[in-house]
């Protein structure tokens, strides 16, 4: 085990929290947890990941981890990205039961009693479902809506509308997350697929409390090509329906022309025949993007690298006194 624990020395709780550039709300987001955890009581650990941040967030985590034991600081060699960064925390972490959460306080700790609750009622997973989003931009919401929707029709697996990764799940759940080896992770997705009783937490969301977001547009789309490569092929098999139209449109062209050569009208043609080009091209080549999408992430998930790479841990005095 790490750090020489053994599997009985478990605390009862993990809070795992990513952070990247995140000094101006670290202190609040570890006090504000802090006082949930006590208000708790029990043995707890709150690992924060360092995501290769260029502010002074490593240098917060140590200070922080002097004064609380409790504080454990997974310090990444660069940044990986948010959910990497939090598969490394999760790597660490050893509670019984585990939060994800994100260090800009836009999900609540004070919402983990009420998971805990729930939890004992004998659910395996609690996700927390946003009810508002307060400070984000109309476009911010519309673009995950649709994003939620689209990947619900997409995919098989229940993936639940307006849930980030903020959750509390069991040991056992997160032992089975951390046996699937994807490189392109979509948590949420992921823990929706294990199955078991999930059961949501209602909650509005908040602004983040200091800093800007770390998902700007580029990044949402490439998260969002993430998520529905890694769980559906659905868009593989468009070309087959795509195929099937273009034959039908293809025949009924050849028939009329036929009819035509029979009647004796000579085709003008230039124009259809450009759009026909332009039409066939254009499929073609988003088809061949879309086969390329998923067999780059064949050829990288092939080459099995670590997902990501720890610099250092600190803290995590676990019981000693202070
Ligand atoms: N984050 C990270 N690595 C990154 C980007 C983000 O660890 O490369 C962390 C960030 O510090 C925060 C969480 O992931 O705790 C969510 O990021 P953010 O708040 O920027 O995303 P949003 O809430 O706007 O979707
Ligand atoms: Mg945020």
């Amino acid at each position: 085990m790490l750090r020489g624990m053994s599997q009985t020395d478990r605390p009862a709780l993990s809070v795992v929290a990513p952070c990247f550039d995140e000094e101006g709300v670290l202190p609040e987001f570890i006090r504000r947890v802090a006082s949930v955890l006590d208000g708790i009581g029990g043995t707890a650990e709150i690992v924060l990941v360092d995501d290769g941040s260029r502010d002074g967030t490593w240098n917060t985590i140590c200070r922080e981890a002097q004064g609380d034991p409790r504080i454990v600081g997974v310090r990444l060699m660069r940044n990986h990205g948010h959910q990497l960064a939090l598969t490394a925390g999760l790597t660490v972490c050893r509670g019984e039961r585990i939060l994800i959460i994100d260090a800009d306080l836009q999900d609540p700790p004070e919402l983990l009693p009420a998971m805990i609750a729930l939890m004992d009622q004998g659910a395996d997973v609690v996700y927390g479902q946003r009810r508002a989003r307060e400070g984000e931009s109309l476009f911010k919401r519309a673009s995950a809506s649709a994003f939620y929707r689209l990947i619900g029709r997409l995919t098989d697996v229940d993936i639940p509308a307006d849930t980030g990764d903020f959750r509390l799940v069991t040991r056992r759940v997160l032992d089975v997350l951390l046996a699937m080896p994807e490189r392109h992770r979509f948590i949420r997705g992921m823990v929706a697929w294990i199955g078991g009783r999930q059961v949501p937490l209602l909650y509005d969301r908040k602004a983040r409390a200091a800093g800007e977001t770390k998902y700007p547009l580029s990044k949402m789309i490439r998260f969002a090509a993430d998520a529905i490569t890694a769980f559906s092929v659905v868009p593989l098999m468009a070309s087959m329906t795509i195929g099937w139209v273009m034959a039908a449109v293809g025949f009924a062209f050849f028939v009329y022309s036929i009819v035509g050569f029979v009647l004796g009208h000579t085709m003008p043609g230039w124009t259809s025949l450009m759009a026909a080009i332009g039409l066939l091209g254009g499929m073609q080549f988003l088809m061949l993007g879309i086969i390329g999408a998923y067999l780059g992430r064949l050829f990288e998930q092939s080459k099995g690298r670590p997902l990501f790479t720890i610099r250092e841990i600190v803290g995590g005095r676990g019981g000693e006194p202070k």
